[in-house]
């Protein structure tokens, strides 16, 4: 969820969403939480047709939940392409249809004034010069991990659990070799394999493991638990750099290479 304060200000407090522009005015979006609202200030002024493409990693809130209030899907010359998985045989369109609506929301999604089309995710997409790869990772109800391959790869695999060998197999997979690993990494190991068993995330153990195990240049701890303060990401960050050196927590506004 989304967190104000003092005690969050060097990692942020938007959920989560991940930029580039892969050509001029063609914009490449992973998940659509509030950090989404970031762009339309980032594009403010700009006189040319913005298009969207977003690839959805899964609908819970804090991935959604920057959509209905990204402000170019009241502008009719913009074009929205959004990728999501069909999970639990939902079909994508009516699984954002029917949480963007009334009573939840003034306008709903399905009558936005934007050029919004809605098509479930494949195995490969192209966006501009930008291939986009998916494999469906562990989290309940499902989730999507994306790579991202263009001048450099970044796997993003948030909401992602380690521990289910056939998962894990097919993210190690999926990241190897890649420049940036961004992974979820929401609790400590104690809080894990305690109470938090199966709810769907990860640790900073099991992140390096895997990091370890695709070969990838460079991990990026993501998810953070939203009761965790700035120090107290920090300190996850540097037990994970005892594990792979070259580890950073994911903050707010961080540029990574593509
Ligand atoms: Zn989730």
């Amino acid at each position: 969820m989304a967190v104000s304060g003092p005690q969050y200000q060097r990692f942020g407090g938007n959920t989560t969403c991940y930029h580039a522009e892969v050509e001029p005015g063609h914009h490449l979006l992973v998940d659509a939480g509030t950090g989404l609202r970031g762009l339309q200030h980032a594009i403010a002024g700009r006189s040319e047709p913005q298009r969207f493409t977003i690839f959805l990693s899964h609908y819970h809130w804090d991935h959604i939940q920057g959509l209905p209030l990204f402000s170019p899907l009241y502008d009719a010359a913009s074009r929205i392409d959004i990728w999501a998985p069909a999970l639990e045989g939902r079909d994508p369109e009516r699984a954002l249809w029917d949480v963007i609506c009334r009573p939840w929301w003034p306008v709903a999604l399905a009558e936005a004034p934007a050029q919004v089309r809605i098509r479930p995710v494949q195995d490969h997409v192209e966006v501009g010069p930008i291939l986009v790869r998916s494999a469906e990772l562990h989290h309940p109800g499902g989730v999507i991990g994306y790579r991202l391959e263009g001048d450099h790869t970044v796997v993003v695999a948030t909401d992602q659990e380690t521990g289910v060998e056939r998962f894990d197999e097919r993210l190690v997979k999926l990241a190897h070799g890649a420049d940036v690993l961004v992974h979820d990494s929401q609790y400590t190991p104690g809080e894990h394999h305690g109470p938090r068993l199966g709810w769907g995330h990860s640790d900073w153990e099991g992140a390096s493991r895997i990091a370890h195990e695709a070969g990838v240049a460079r991990l990026v701890l993501t998810s953070h638990d939203p009761d965790r303060t700035d120090d107290e990401v920090e300190a996850i960050r540097t037990a994970a750099r005892a594990l792979f050196p070259l580890t950073d927590a994911a903050h707010e506004g961080m540029r990574l290479p593509l």
